[in-house]
């Protein structure tokens, strides 16, 4: 392990720095005192420099670079700035990580990057970028599956709401959910301000492509609110998803409403299939449970997605193993393996738990979903990094042929406008083919949403003008 504070005299790289440094937890811990890791880049007008110190060594790197866009410099620059020190970290740890000197939570999206910017992206992951050759094979896979599905359009939007509420709060949550029994109140009114909200979408007159109702776990309200958002949506035959998370949460009365308002897809998440794991994890479910909310939509025509989570406390490999072999066996149409990520509000990270960095396993365990699910025919077809995820891993969406989530492709790559509703929601707007975004972010909480419902959605109606 070796331990250092870090400096950099470039205060817009700093960040990203800072995100290859704590990818290199346990190997790299920052602490008050320790050596100095200062960096010191520059930009020569036809490359880029940089010179690294750390307890009394020095590296130094160039490159050229003929960019003129600012932006794309930019983005250049921090590349090898951080491409620089990833070396440096690499070399002073004997560690290589799995994903290089990439930290960024889209790895297929820099694929697509590079190929607009002319470059072979297996190369450049590879030479460039240090990651491994059993994630290149994922990206590319993935990328693969995107076929005929990927593609930047303007001109069709998806559409969200979110439903930030749950039964209870799972001890690996960091998300803004608030507990049913808290908010019961809100929630008739909560479901017309989001349905009024989802309403306005039509009055956007552009064209839709899918749709999506996450949370929190929607069917956590009752069905009658659920139904007037489902309602508001007006689905002609797109694809619409409903998380049902929770599988405790999902009734029979719940899959008739989703099916007479025209869902095609639903999520029913298992997480592990073990059952003492699930009240580790704060689940107040069973897994009796979740082959009860499956049997309820396994003869409909939703296809339905199964969560997983890698590295959950104290599961061995074996325990992973059976999780995915019983998903495979009720043969959902997607499968969803996330590694865990502990977040600073979760009250795992409050209890200290930090599955004690055992970074080889949760790779073992990436290693077995990816080749244990392609052998079972599914497809990796999108994927996301987040921090503080174990082994600096990845969550990946498998599917079985054809029954890719396009919604999810949509939202991972940033191809499309999302016009989103409710608490918590967060609307994108895609202004060109190169990629610019601008995000608007609603309030977080339900009381808050409903005392501030028109004013959102008037600042929607600028934002999507
Ligand atoms: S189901 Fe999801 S959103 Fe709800 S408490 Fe658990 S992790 Fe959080």
């Amino acid at each position: 392990m070796i331990k250092l504070t870090f400096v950099c005299q470039d205060g817009v790289t700093a960040p990203d720095l800072m995100d290859l440094v704590r990818a290199y937890s346990p190997h790299v811990v920052e602490e008050e005192g320790a050596p100095l890791l200062a960096v010191e880049p520059q930009d020569l007008g036809d490359g880029f420099a940089v010179t690294i110190d750390y307890a009394g060594k020095t590296w130094s790197a160039e490159q050229a670079d003929a960019s003129i866009d600012p932006i794309v410099r930019r983005r250049h620059y921090k590349r090898f700035v951080k491409r620089t020190v990833y070396f440096v970290l690499k070399e002073l740890t004997e560690v290589t990580l799995p994903y290089g000197s990439l930290t960024g939570i889209r790895p297929t999206k820099l694929y697509y990057d590079l190929l607009s910017e002319g470059y072979d992206p297996k190369a450049q992951l590879r030479d460039y970028f240090d990651v491994t050759p059993q994630k290149i094979e994922l990206i590319e896979d993935i990328v693969a599956a995107q076929k005929g599905i990927y593609k930047v359009d303007l001109d069709r939007y998806d559409q969200f709401a979110n439903i930030p509420v749950c039964p209870t709060r799972c001890a690996y949550c960091s998300f803004i959910a608030q507990v049913y029994g808290s908010v019961k109140k809100q929630i008739p009114l909560y479901a017309d301000n989001v349905a009024k909200e989802v309403g306005d979408f039509f009055d956007l007159g552009v064209a839709r492509r899918a749709i999506y109702v996450g949370g929190g776990t929607p069917t956590a309200i009752p069905a009658v609110e659920l139904d007037k958002i489902l309602a508001a949506f007006r689905a002609k035959g797109e694809e619409f998803t409903v998380e049902a998370g929770r599988p405790e949460t999902l009734t029979k009365e719940m899959v008739d409403v989703m099916l007479s308002r025209g869902v095609t897809r639903v999520s029913v998440n298992p997480q592990t299939f073990k059952q003492a794991t699930l009240a580790k994890i704060g689940r107040a479910h069973t897994v009796d449970d979740v082959l009860r909310a499956y049997d309820l939509v396994r003869d409909t025509p939703l296809d339905v997605n199964m969560d997983l989570i890698a590295m959950l406390p104290d599961e061995s490999m074996d325990d992973f193993a059976h999780s995915v072999e019983k998903a495979i066996e009720l043969g959902t149409a997607n499968i969803t393996v996330h590694s865990l990520s502990i977040k600073r509000g979760s009250t795992l990270n409050l209890m200290g738990y930090d599955n004690a960095l055992d970074n080889s396993l949760a790779l073992r365990m990436s290693e077995y979903a990816y080749h244990r699910l392609k052998e079972a025919g599914y497809v990796p077809y999108y994927m996301y990094r987040q921090k503080n995820t174990e082994g600096r891993l990845e969550n990946v969406g498998y599917t079985r042929k054809g029954h890719a989530c396009t919604y999810n492709v949509d939202i991972m790559e940033e191809t499309h406008s999302i016009h989103a509703s409710g608490a918590g929601a967060i609307s994108k707007r895609v202004f060109d083919e190169e990629g610019r975004i601008e995000r608007l972010a609603e309030i977080k909480e339900v009381k808050g949403f409903n005392e501030r419902v028109e004013e959102l959605r008037a600042k929607k109606r600028v934002f999507f003008a």
